[in-house]
């Protein structure tokens, strides 16, 4: 199959254009003329438009998916089979990462050599990683039962699932809900954020192309209103969500009304626990991915910095020394660690962020609200950090979602650990130290989904979710089947007696 994008070459540059939305696995026209302005957050340019999805196409989306469920096309497979398809998706995907990844950093900003490092990698191996524990899934088994009959345990597919992703990494968290989805054999509408469309339609060419059958699989972008629509429609059965806490909660409440699953990767205000022993160059030096990474817009982000009283001040200078350093500008030139934040109002919400923690009192080390001057247009902030900074300040409790960090000073560990709990959130941590066994039972006190000793890293064979308001379930590993799973007990009735 061609890709649907028309690619204009307008002044050296490609404009992606869509007219129409892909429903039920085909291409077909949008029910109102709105669109979807793609903008560059470097250059400020328009990189693409789509079609905005509106509430009649929420309805023959999820009707087709609907229909496909029930009539068993894809849900009633052998498992097998639906395997060799989705390995096809995952072959498919791999010959047009480059193509990928570049559309991502476009629309985002992200630095290119992360989203080639990082952003690009991880949906393929999150694809890889669900066809290999696939087969150790026990989709079907039989146990003992206590009248001394034997029992069917079945893993059947949820049903009909509402995918709803952010922008900050879309392909990511998008692949790890459709891999275990499509694997169970549910049939998904998803929608992508307005931010990041274009990068989603190429999925749906990719799912169309590999042969998943009609009406299995949906696109649908559109802003929050849509998205709630979605959420609410009776012929969904469960919804997979990452973004926001604040949206979070209004979708699990909608879903609790309706009695519909649910799971929800959510926001986060992670903790660095930097203890006496640290080298601290090496732990600059690994904040710069652990804090910094797609230029602050991480939900795992690593943005309390803990620092023992005893060594304060040059922990302050040192990751004050690295984030001043910090090359920030065009996200494809190589060099560039920090590009622009996604959105205007991104932006502005970040740089609110800083001021705010200027008139909370914390002190100013680096960075500030003024615009970076070496960037003339674009959605650009300066990597800042604060010090002197109290837990209870807002700017150490909220999720501000840009490269900001704050730096707060403990007394003795437990103090450390308290502070680290102390937080409305529980998605991630980590702890810089020189002896890893102690750094790893520092992890074992923290209330946080995942946790590193040196490093941040999310490993996709384990699984991944929040603690508290991160966000209820877990992706990721072989748990991560579990969100699209309903199980099915069935009993053979006893032999009659003679
Ligand atoms: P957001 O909550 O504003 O939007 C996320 C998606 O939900 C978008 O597609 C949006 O259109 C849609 N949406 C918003 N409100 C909705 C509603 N009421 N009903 C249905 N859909 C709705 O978040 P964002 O600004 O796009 O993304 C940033 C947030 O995502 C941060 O809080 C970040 O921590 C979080 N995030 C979490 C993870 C994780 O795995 N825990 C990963 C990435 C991002």
């Amino acid at each position: 199959m061609q890709p649907r994008a028309r690619r204009l070459a307008t002044e050296g540059r490609t404009l992606h254009v869509h007219k129409e939305l892909f429903v039920g696995g085909r291409w077909v026209s949008p029910s109102t003329n709105d669109t979807i302005e793609v903008i560059s957050p470097h250059n400020l340019e328009t990189i693409g438009r789509v079609p905005a999805a509106g509430e009649a196409d929420v309805d023959a989306a999820v009707a087709a998916a609907r229909t496909s469920f029930d009539s068993g096309v894809w849900s009633r497979l052998p498992v097998d089979e639906r395997i060799s398809v989705i390995r096809r998706l995952h072959d498919l995907y791999v010959a047009r990462l480059d193509e990928i990844v570049e559309l991502q950093c476009h629309e985002i900003g992200s630095p290119i050599t992360f989203s080639r490092a990082v952003t690009g990698p991880a949906p393929v191996l999150t694809l890889a990683t669900f066809l290999d524990n696939a087969k150790r899934v026990p989709w079907e088994e039989i146990r003992p039962g206590v009248t001394g009959l034997d029992i069917i345990v079945r893993r059947e597919a949820v049903g009909v699932v509402a995918i709803i992703v952010p922008w900050n990494a879309p392909q990511f968290t998008l692949i790890a809900k459709l891999a275990p989805a499509l694997i169970t054999g549910c049939s998904v509408v998803i929608k992508p954020s307005p931010e990041t469309p274009l990068d989603s339609n190429i999925v749906a060419e990719l799912t169309a192309e590999a042969g998943i059958p009609e009406g299995v699989v949906s696109v649908l972008p559109a802003g929050r209103d849509v998205g709630q629509y979605l959420v609410s429609h009776p012929g969904v059965d469960k919804v997979a969500f990452t973004g926001s806490t604040a949206a979070g909660r209004r979708i699990a409440a909608i879903c609790g009304e309706q009695l519909k699953r649910c799971s929800l990767e959510l926001g986060g205000k992670s903790a660095a626990i930097i203890l006496e022993d640290a080298d601290l160059a090496a732990t600059a030096a690994g904040l710069e991915y652990a804090s910094l990474a797609n230029s602050g817009q991480a939900c795992i982000a690593q943005t309390r910095i803990l620092a023992p009283r005893s060594r304060y001040d040059e922990t302050v200078e040192a990751v004050a020394a690295m984030m001043s350093a910090q090359v920030v500008g065009d996200p494809f030139d190589p060099n560039t660690q920090i590009g622009p934040m996604v959105s205007a109002r991104q932006q502005q919400r970040v740089n609110g962020y800083i001021r705010l923690g200027e008139k909370e009192g914390a002190r100013l080390v680096t960075g500030g609200a003024h615009p970076v001057t070496s960037q003339e247009r674009g959605w650009y902030v300066r990597p800042t950090l604060f010090a002197d900074v109290d837990n209870s300040m807002r700017i150490a409790r909220e999720e501000i979602f840009g490269p900001v960090l704050v730096v707060i000073p403990y007394g003795d560990e437990a103090e450390a650990v308290r502070i680290a709990n102390d937080s409305d959130y529980g998605l991630a941590g980590s702890v810089w130290t020189s002896d890893t066994d102690h750094g790893i039972d520092i992890g074992r006190q923290i209330r946080t989904g995942t946790f590193s000793v040196n490093q941040y890293w999310l490993d996709i064979n384990a699984p991944f979710g929040g603690f508290k308001a991160s966000g209820i379930g877990r992706e990721m590993g072989i748990e991560g089947f579990n969100a699209y799973i309903e199980y099915k007990s069935i009993a053979p009735a006893p032999p009659l007696p003679a």
